[in-house]
């Protein structure tokens, strides 16, 4: 893990000389730019114009070596496992060049080795592949030319002078717009700039056995497996790390990890005037001895936010959006810009813990199949919710090795005794208050009451309770267009006006 990852880029791969690397426009991920201009070095290999940017200037973005050029925006966390395998020490190599000497090494299956947070451009000879990690956590977008290949981690950058893109395989049309596609997760798209010539691999895919394990084997190897996940994520052992706690099992167990060896955590929690769970976060935050902070937005200050989980997430999903505004909102908080934050978030998809009342094993088993069939294209992780405001954000629980073991573990081991997220629970009873241990999950949007907030607002202008869901999806869809589409700055987008186009789109009279 380099000390300041790329945190997202624009690139041109053309077959014409560039005549400058364009612009950055102002409304997405703030950080350093880095310039990006790489000439081809024999005939036939793509001309490279764009920016990448970085969480600070000392950052580089490109590795070139051998006719092989890579952009690496993210991050690799087995950095000591690839260094192994390509012979060298991965000490002073950063992210971009130990993929290029993986790729030096392995070709287009080294991405197969990868466990990371990454999304990544490599060129050799004419060819360009185009690649996501394990689970598409940065999410990343293309548009082809007749002149070349526009890649992108914002989709927002690329929705200016639609047209067709051909619909290579491996991606997927972006939501409301046109010519956009979207790189699958876990997937190398191999194209030729400025035809349509296009294969795609996969790198990845969920498990979908499932293992036998003893419990207390199970306990111990979700421990381990998340220890390290933690630990690879925080930078050196002086640096400061902060997390996003909610006192729920997930953030909880990040944050016993992270200040195991005694580094510094700072833990901050978001509540609202209709809910908060400042309380169950207090008694994680004093048995780990963290600087906690309590961040408090009025429920309608937060609704109002939705404009920037929306430029952010870059989806059109309003469930999906009511889980990310908390934190989009709480990141918006923090103030020192260049803040690296690790969340728990992503625990419940592959543990079933969003299912409560699911009381077969068989059902339990089938939800988590089903969510772990459909993550992709909802954007949850992406970075660009931090990133807006500056922060690089990383989620232990979807790397690839924690959310391999978790997925395939029994469901008697993720449901038993009558608890739910059984085996997360035992495997965290040490580190954590007993309080915390056995506390029931509840949702991000159920603790900071995102989803009744915004369902208040529309009550008191008189939607009807059947018309709550179909306006929160109008309304969604409109920040969408205004935000990413017509790349309007989303402080720019008004609720209301919004609220009121919807309203007399569906013909609802504002009362
Ligand atoms: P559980 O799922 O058991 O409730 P949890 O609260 O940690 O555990 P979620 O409710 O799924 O997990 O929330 C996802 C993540 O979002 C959390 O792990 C935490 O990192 C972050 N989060 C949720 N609510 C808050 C909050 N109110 N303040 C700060 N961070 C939060
Ligand atoms: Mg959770
Ligand atoms: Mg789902
Ligand atoms: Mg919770």
């Amino acid at each position: 893990m380099g000390s300041s990852p790329i945190i997202g880029f624009s690139i041109h791969l053309g077959t014409v000389a560039p005549t400058d690397t364009g612009s950055i426009p102002p409304w997405v991920s703030t950080g350093h730019a880095i310039p990006v201009l790489v000439e081809p070095k024999t005939s036939g290999e793509p001309y490279w114009s764009g920016w990448a940017l970085a969480g600070d200037s000392r950052a580089t973005a490109v590795a070139s070596h051998d006719g092989v050029t890579v952009l690496l925006a993210g991050e690799l966390y087995h950095r000591a496992e690839l260094g192994s395998v390509v012979g060298e020490t991965a000490d002073g190599l950063s992210d971009a060049e130990l993929l290029l000497a993986c790729w030096l090494r392995y070709g287009p299956s080294g991405l197969r080795l990868c466990n990371g947070r990454f999304a990544a451009v490599v060129a050799e000879n004419d060819s360009v592949v185009v690649a996501t990690d394990h689970a598409g956590t940065i999410p990343l977008y293309l548009r082809t030319r007749p002149d070349g290949v526009d890649v992108a981690t914002e989709a927002k950058v690329l929705a200016e002078g639609a047209g067709d893109s051909f619909p290579a395989p491996g991606t997927e049309p972006a939501p409301g717009l046109t010519g956009v596609r979207r790189v699958q997760a876990g997937t190398a798209v191999t194209l030729v700039p400025g035809s349509t010539v296009a294969e795609a691999a996969r790198t990845w895919r969920p498990p979908h056995h499932r293992l036998i394990v003893s419990p207390d084997e199970a306990m111990n190897r979700v421990a381990d497996v998340l220890d390290k996940a933690v630990r690879t994520r925080l930078g050196g052992p002086h640096d400061p790390v902060t997390a996003v706690l909610s006192g729920g099992i997930d953030s909880s167990s990040v944050v016993a990890l992270a200040s195991g060896g005694g580094r510094p955590v700072r833990t901050i929690s978001l509540g609202t005037d209709i809910g908060d769970e400042f309380a169950a976060a207090r008694v994680v935050a004093e048995h780990l001895g963290t600087r906690h902070h309590e961040f408090r937005c009025s429920s309608e200050e937060l609704v109002r936010q939705l404009p920037w989980a929306v430029a952010a997430a870059e989806i059109v999903d309003a469930e999906v959006l009511e889980y990310l505004l908390p934190l989009v909102v709480l990141y918006r908080m923090v103030p020192n810009e260049g803040t690296r934050i690790v969340t728990g978030y992503g625990a419940d998809i592959p543990l079933g813990g969003m299912h409560r009342t699911t009381e077969r094993l068989h059902s339990l088993d089938e939800v988590i199949a089903f969510d772990m069939g459909t993550f992709d294209g909802l954007n949850e992780l992406s970075p660009v919710l931090g990133s807006m405001a500056g922060h690089w954000t990383t989620h232990p629980f979807w790397d690839r090795d924690v959310l391999d073991l978790l997925t395939a573990l029994e469901p008697g081991l993720k449901r038993r005794d009558g608890r739910d997220k059984w085996v997360l629970r035992e495997a965290m009873r040490e580190l954590l208050p007993t309080a915390t241990v056995t506390r029931p999950k509840l949702g991000i949007h159920e603790g900071s009451g995102t989803s009744s907030a915004w369902s208040q607002l529309l009550r008191r202008v008189g939607v009807a309770e059947s018309d709550l869901a179909s306006v929160k999806t109008a309304m969604a869809a409109v920040f969408h267009r205004r935000t990413v589409r017509e790349q309007e700055p989303p402080g720019e987008v008004s609720f209301d006006d919004v609220l009121d186009e919807v309203m007399s789109e569906q013909n609802l009279a504002v009362t």
